[in-house]
């Protein structure tokens, strides 16, 4: 069954990894911005745009939204496409405060696929963006695939090629218990995956799924 294979994965990479201990951000309204932030780039470019903006103002909904573009594009220069991810969380805070009079907390009473309906008609939000939001900001029960995701997935066999990101989120959440602890360490630990073992050339010697039936052709 599709459910025990997804939990036989699960256990192994959690056995042998740990605790990821994601979302890697202080608050809510920090993990938002690295969601957005680190759209084609590495945590680390992340983590300086973040340093920056903490160092110019505080990191909150009111400072962000307050400031020039350009200003914001200066400060997140580290995380890349600086300009593009300046208008995207002015986008973001645009929709919050017109919506939401500026305040997180007035997110809370809406319905999980409403918002993510909100998000994803944010410019510059996609589903990936979306769901990280969503699960990792909110505590909602939405699993975030990733190019991660589809490489892993497909090598094990729990998906076909081609597929779409809802086609491949379905795999998880149709299978799995709607947990947001699960999904919250399950994406984490196959991020991990992807990076030290499923890489595009992959490493399966001495990785955690080595003895699970898979592919490397996929
Ligand atoms: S590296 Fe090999 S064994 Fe490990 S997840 Fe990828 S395909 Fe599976």
């Amino acid at each position: 069954m599709a459910e025990d294979r997804l939990m036989e994965i699960y256990n192994q990479l959690f056995k042998n990894f740990g605790p990821q201990h994601w979302w890697p951000g202080d608050g809510r309204f920090e993990i938002i911005a690295g969601a957005i932030l680190t759209q084609n780039t590495n945590w680390t470019n992340v983590e300086k745009a973040i340093a920056n903006l903490k160092a110019a103002c505080s990191l909150t909904p009111e400072r962000i939204y307050n400031l020039q573009t350009e200003t914001l594009a200066e400060l997140i220069r580290p995380a890349g496409y600086f300009n593009i991810k300046a208008k995207r969380l002015k986008s973001f805070m645009n929709w919050l405060f017109e919506n939401y009079d500026g305040r997180l907390e007035n997110i809370e009473a809406v319905e999980t696929r409403q918002l993510r309906e909100e998000l994803l008609a944010v410019k510059g939000i996609g589903p990936e963006t979306a769901d990280s939001i969503l699960l990792y900001a909110f505590d909602r029960p939405v699993f975030v695939v990733d190019a991660y995701t589809a490489r892993i997935a497909a090598r094990h066999y729990l998906i076909e090629p081609p597929f779409d990101y809802a086609q491949l989120q379905s795999v998880f959440e149709d299978n799995l218990a709607e947990d947001v602890k699960l999904f919250n360490e399950y994406h984490a630990l196959l991020v991990k995956l992807g990076k030290e073992y499923c890489r595009p050339k992959a490493r399966c010697a001495g990785c955690p799924l080595e003895k699970l039936p898979h592919t490397i052709e996929a």
